[in-house]
């Protein structure tokens, strides 16, 4: 039987008096750490094969698949999910459009050195994974905010 986040925060404060465990019972309802690394290292490695412009380092399978990983996390590092407001600006549709803007950007742009080449690869991969943690996130029923709070 699956019980509702409003009966486990009552459950938890009739048990234990407090309020503290409620967060890893909802964790349920979003994404965990291993899902967000998991589909980020899917997207960085999914971008390291498909990009036009590959750098061997930055476009590296490993690497890239890598680099999605981390970046996946990245939103939960810089805001962890310590209570269920925990999505602020970095969490948020603004930092999300920006993020599109940023990687059409990248993408678009042509590097002349093999060093620009490494950083259009990293900032590429980069990008795409953090937006898939957003785009997740963005699919609970607790959403992201329009702005947030830094
Ligand atoms: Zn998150």
């Amino acid at each position: 039987m699956k019980k509702t986040a409003t009966e486990m925060i009552l459950f938890h404060q009739k048990v234990r008096g407090c309020n503290n465990f409620i967060f890893q019972d909802l964790g349920e309802f979003m994404p965990n750490g291993k899902t967000h690394m998991l589909v980020g290292a899917g997207v960085g490695l999914g971008v390291a094969l498909i990009d036009k412009d590959k750098h061997q380092i930055s476009h590296n399978p490993a690497f890239g698949a890598f680099i999605g990983a981390i970046s996946g996390k990245l939103p939960d590092i810089i805001e962890p999910a310590l209570n269920p407001n925990h999505r602020q600006f970095f969490h948020s549709y603004t930092v999300m459009t920006a993020s599109i803007a940023a990687i059409l950007k990248v993408y678009k742009w042509s590097p002349d050195t093999n060093f620009e080449k490494l950083i259009r690869g990293f900032v590429l991969i980069g990008g795409c994974a953090y937006l898939s943690h957003l785009i997740c996130d963005s699919t609970t029923p607790k959403g992201l905010p329009l702005v947030g709070k830094l």
